[in-house]
Order: C-alpha cells, then sequence, then structure tokens
C-alpha cells in the first residue's frame, strides 16, 4: 500500500481459508524494524508466517500489535511467541487475560515481552520513526486502540471501517453509498454507542490521515473518501443508542 526507500506497508487480505471470516492483515517495515497488526487466529499463523518471509523473516519481526482481545486477532499469539522474538503491544486491559485467550500459551515465552497501551495511547517507537497507538475504547472492545504510520499516513482502524464483501477486499472502496449496506448491521450492533463514534471522529479530524484500512473488508483511500466515511460514522446511531425494553425482557 506504500513503499518509499526505507519504509514499506503491505496488507495480506487472502490469507483466511474456508469457513473464517475474510480478515486483512497489516504489516509495517521501516529501516529492518517490523510489525504485525492483527495477526489473526491459529489458522492465519502458518499462510501469514509464510508470506511475510519475503519480507522479513519471522524471528525478526518486532512488534505484534493488537487493536483488541477477540480470537480472529489474537488466538495466533502463542506461535508468534514460540517463533518470533516479537513484543506483543496490547491494550493494559488486556495483557492480563492474554493466559487466558491463548490456547497454547507459555508465561516463560512471553516473560519481558508484554508492552501494555496505557488508555491514552502511546507512541511505539520503530527506527527513526512511531507508531502511534490510537484510543479507540468502545469502538467495540472496552479496550481498543487503532494504530497510524505518520509516515504513510494510514490509519489502522480494526473493526472501525470494517465490512464483509463478496470480492477483491483488497480494492478501495469506490461507491460508498453502496458500501454502507456492507458496514452498516454490524456497525450498528457491535459499537457502543454515538458519543463514541463523535469523540472517535474529532479526534481523527486532527489528524493527516490518507487511508483508512480496517481488519476486514475494503479501505477506504484518499481525503475525499476518508471524509464520507468519517461523516457516515460521526452520525450513526448505534449499540445502546438503539435499545429498548424489548431487548431486555426475558425469554
Ligand atoms: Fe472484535
Amino acid at each position: 500500500m506504500f513503499e518509499n526507500d526505507d519504509h514499506m506497508v503491505l496488507t495480506f487480505t487472502d490469507l483466511v481459508k474456508g469457513e473464517g471470516i475474510q480478515s486483512n492483515q497489516m504489516v509495517i517495515i521501516h529501516e529492518g524494524h517490523s510489525a504485525i497488526f492483527d495477526p489473526g487466529g491459529d489458522l492465519t499463523y502458518m499462510p501469514l508466517s509464510m508470506a511475510i518471509t519475503k519480507y522479513v523473516k519471522v524471528k525478526d519481526i518486532e512488534y505484534v500489535i493488537a487493536t483488541h482481545q477477540d480470537p480472529d486477532i489474537v488466538s495466533s499469539l502463542d506461535k508468534w511467541l514460540i517463533y518470533s522474538e516479537a513484543k506483543i503491544v496490547i491494550s493494559q486491559l488486556w495483557e492480563r487475560f492474554i493466559p487466558h485467550l491463548i490456547p497454547g500459551y507459555m508465561k516463560e515465552k512471553a516473560e519481558g515481552r508484554m508492552i501494555a497501551i496505557p488508555d491514552q495511547g502511546m507512541n511505539i517507537p520503530m527506527g527513526h520513526s512511531i507508531i502511534k497507538a490510537i484510543p479507540a475504547h468502545f469502538l467495540h472492545s472496552v479496550g481498543n486502540f487503532h494504530f497510524y504510520d505518520p509516515i504513510s499516513k494510514i490509519l489502522f482502524s480494526g473493526d472501525v471501517g470494517a465490512s464483509l464483501v463478496d470480492s477483491e477486499p483488497e480494492q478501495p472502496v469506490r461507491d460508498f453509498e453502496k458500501h454502507v449496506k456492507k458496514m452498516l448491521g454490524f456497525h450498528q450492533r457491535y459499537m457502543v454507542s454515538n458519543k463514541v463514534c463523535r469523540l472517535w471522529v474529532n479526534m481523527i479530524r486532527e489528524m493527516d490521515v490518507e487511508m483508512i484500512v480496517p481488519q476486514h473488508g475494503r479501505p477506504f483511500k484518499g481525503n475525499e473518501m476518508v471524509d464520507r466515511f468519517l461523516d457516515w460514522f460521526e452520525t450513526l446511531e448505534c449499540g445502546i443508542d438503539r435499545v429498548n425494553q424489548q431487548y431486555y425482557t426475558a425469554p
């Protein structure tokens, strides 16, 4: 998605086969340093580790970074802990749950390798650059971060902007109105409330974002399409905005 002399951003969009939901794994390589974002579930480890060896050796990966704690995000962490020396970066809320979330978790393998992101976010050093961990709590997880690369100006937005498309998930969104249908139901249910959407959009508008890459489906590329997405998300009624007593009736 981006390449210059010492900086490269890659996404893999077709590694989940069969029953799994299509998902995007993002990789940043900067001056020989490397980070993987939302590495995925158990089934993704093999194809992802094979796909990246063209660019970086698995054992040399510096960070494995997770937006939140869901199994489709982190359940391959045991493999990354065993086969790489990477640091694992995740919200401080989820750090202590990691042993419970990972089937083959080995305490001694994880020792000194967990980086807990504080609620306010942080800058993660990467060579002469950084990756910004941006607060995205309640979108949808209670301890949730998105990751911004100031060189490519790409924002990896986890489940925000996620869509389920039938084909070509690597192709940027062209017809926004049509694309809304592929996002609406998921966002209405998984995002906690419009208040959080608005706060998040306010923060993103202050940043220089050229592309939003969600964990599932198509990216939003270019200022105009990024703005269309922000305008939509800002006004979205979702989560607790939409519930009433009927939802809380004992069966
Ligand atoms: Fe999730």
